[in-house]
């Protein structure tokens, strides 16, 4: 990430979202963005994810250009390379837990039979193992989040994105949450970059990117690996 600026514009008023970020994730890192209410945390994550566009600024990813890609392209680089986790788990109601977690292998046209195999691999995975055709409605916030959490990474993307993944939850949930997310990013050395304001949460990660008014405030890194890659 190069020199990133986002402003926002709200009528004539001009909103500066981010400005003179300067970031390098190394893959396999496990990476947590912390900071206040209104700091700039889920515009950067929407940015490296290509769901917004900077105002000025190299996002590069694997050697693309995030920033530069078009719609099309967008959606292919996402497929391929990415998955997310919401606070508000972003499960579709009208789908079974084992329906939703297949989502991303339909999309990517992988056929029902395999789809439903991993799918019920990896709810097997995240602890749900008789939850595979409940509903989003008959579930707690809890497992809820695990089928979401199941769905970010039933494809093995290389990154994985979580913005509040455990905003919604209680201290118990959230930390057999935080332990799930992060071991299976780990045993996968996939990325795994996590948006909070709760720093219990940022001791999971190998490094806190502390955000402040949409500047970069102080880099701490908590594990070896976050030395190295500071
Ligand atoms: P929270 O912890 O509350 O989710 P955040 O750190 O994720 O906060 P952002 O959502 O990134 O903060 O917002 C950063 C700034 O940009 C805020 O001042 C916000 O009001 C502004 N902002 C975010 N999205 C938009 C938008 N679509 N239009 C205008 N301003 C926006
Ligand atoms: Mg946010």
């Amino acid at each position: 990430i190069k020199g990133i600026r986002k402003v926002y514009r709200v009528g004539s008023e001009k909103v500066v979202a981010l400005d003179n970020i300067d970031l390098s994730i190394g893959k396999g890192e496990i990476c947590c963005l912390l900071g206040t209410s209104g700091s700039g945390k889920s515009t950067l994550l929407n940015l490296m994810a290509g769901l917004e566009k900077p105002s000025r600024g190299e996002i590069i990813i694997k050697n693309i250009h995030v920033e530069k890609l078009d719609e099309k392209r967008l959606v292919l680089f996402r497929q391929k390379y990415i998955g997310f986790v919401f606070q508000s788990y972003n499960l579709l109601p009208s789908l079974t837990a084992l329906e939703n977690v297949g989502l991303p292998l339909a999309f990517k046209g992988i056929p029902r039979r395999i789809r439903d195999k991993k799918s019920k691999q990896m709810l097997h995975s995240v602890g749900l193992t008789s939850h595979n055709n409940r509903k989003p409605s008959q579930m707690s916030g809890g497992q809820q989040q695990r089928v979401g959490i199941a769905r970010a990474f039933v494809g093995n993307p290389e990154i994985v994105f979580a913005d509040e993944p455990t905003g919604n939850l209680d201290s118990k949930t959230t930390s057999e949450v935080m332990n799930l997310i992060t071991d299976i990013a780990r045993k996968s050395n996939q990325t795994l970059i996590i948006v909070t304001h709760d720093t219990n949460i940022a001791k999971y990660a190998d490094r806190i990117i502390h955000i402040l008014d949409g500047n970069i405030e102080k880099i701490e890194a908590v594990t070896p690996l976050g030395a190295i890659t500071n």
